[in-house]
């Protein structure tokens, strides 16, 4: 089988370079005689790996000396929970805006911590757009205000960062880091499960400012789980995920040969631009989000029934596109443009729309 264009939200397509290149060191990595999946990771060789990872993404997204990056586990989820442990104490005020599925779950996670409050939830309107975040719906002793970037199921994203005065922004950037560029500066922690842009699952990249790491953290927080012992630690406390960091520093190398984020966040409002504009002015394709908060990474439209729905996903299976299926609390479809989605793939998915609206149903 030819490879397809796999339009999935995550764990998303990869660059077939970076890919190759896997292959190529698989069983022996740069001539030292195993793979990296069998190094130790406090070996010399694995030690040049990671920080190169690290140096590479400090590059590419202008990471300031003062935040510290690091290379968890636990997927972006387990953030939901560290976030508040180490950035709130007991009972203390966080802020949330609810914005979808995600959102949702950060919200409770920080309800066990302490006074977890949603400034705005957009569940009532189904999540199809951002509510407006004005400085004054914030609490002034909040410990930070939490939002999903990029809201991956409702297709929706912040196309601006709400101004948070001396409150720590704190963004999920899961689903866009690295497709568009960000002032990192504008967050006091900002974090992304890997399987969206940035490599296979079993990594979360944390970057957060130094002075927002505890110094001491609550006893009750397992110290897995605490950001100091995992910085002080250079993310090697315990084994890190070894091989999805490795893959990870190829792809942030993949993304400085495309000429870097800029050029990327370039590309993809292209791709966006030339699918948003087919489903408005189709008849039978129909927007999800509203455009003013549409994402540029995962683009969500419906068909009038299930069974339509159902024969345009077939259509463009048949035509070696995958993964189109919407989330299933939301039905309809999805395409999923990170990084590695080629043009070429988002033409042919449109063209497949136009002859789906004009009656083919292969
Ligand atoms: C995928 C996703 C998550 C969940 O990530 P896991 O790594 O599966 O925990 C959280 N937030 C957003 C925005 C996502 O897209």
């Amino acid at each position: 089988m030819e490879r397809v264009y796999n339009f999935a939200a995550g764990p998303a397509a990869m660059p077939l370079p970076v890919l190759e290149q896997i292959q190529k060191d698989l069983v022996n990595y740069q001539g030292k005689g195993l793979s990296v999946m069998e190094m130790s990771h406090r070996s010399k060789t694995y030690e040049a790996i990671i920080q190169d990872t690290e140096a590479t993404l400090r590059r590419i997204m202008k990471i300031p000396d003062d935040y510290a990056v690091l290379f968890l586990q636990g997927g972006a989820s387990l953030q939901f929970s560290m976030i508040p442990m180490n950035l709130a104490k007991r009972g203390q005020t966080m802020d949330y805006a609810v914005t979808g599925q995600f959102a949702g779950k950060a919200w409770e996670e920080g309800k066990r911590w302490g006074n977890a409050v949603a400034v705005t939830n957009g569940k009532a309107d189904n999540f199809r757009y951002i509510p407006k975040i004005a400085p004054r719906m914030l609490d002034q002793d909040a410990a930070f205000l939490h939002i999903t970037v990029n809201n991956t199921i409702f297709g929706t994203a912040y196309n601006t960062l709400p101004e948070t005065g001396n409150i720590p922004l704190v963004g999920d950037m899961s689903s866009i880091i690295l497709g568009r560029e960000y002032e990192v500066r504008k967050f006091g922690l900002i974090y992304a499960g890997a399987q969206k842009n940035m490599g296979p699952a079993g990594l979360t990249v944390v970057i957060i400012r130094r002075d927002l790491i505890p110094a001491e953290a609550d006893p009750v927080v397992p110290t897995m789980l605490q950001y100091g012992v995992m910085a002080k630690n250079d993310s090697m406390y315990n084994t890190p995920p070894t091989f999805a960091i490795y893959a990870a520093g190829l792809m942030y190398h993949w993304v400085e040969d495309q000429g870097g984020v800029r050029e990327l966040e370039t590309a993809n409002n292209r791709k966006a631009e030339l699918l948003y504009n087919t489903i408005y002015e189709s008849k039978i394709f129909n927007a999800a989000a509203e455009a003013a908060d549409r994402s540029p990474m995962n683009v969500t439209f419906t068909l009038a029934e299930d069974a339509l729905t159902a024969d345009f996903l077939k259509m463009a299976e048949g035509r070696g596109m995958t993964n189109l299926k919407g989330h299933r609390s939301v039905g309809g479809c999805r395409a999923s443009l990170y990084n590695a989605m080629p043009m070429e793939g988002v033409e042919m998915l449109v063209q497949c729309m136009l002859d789906f609206e004009n009656g083919k149903r292969k």
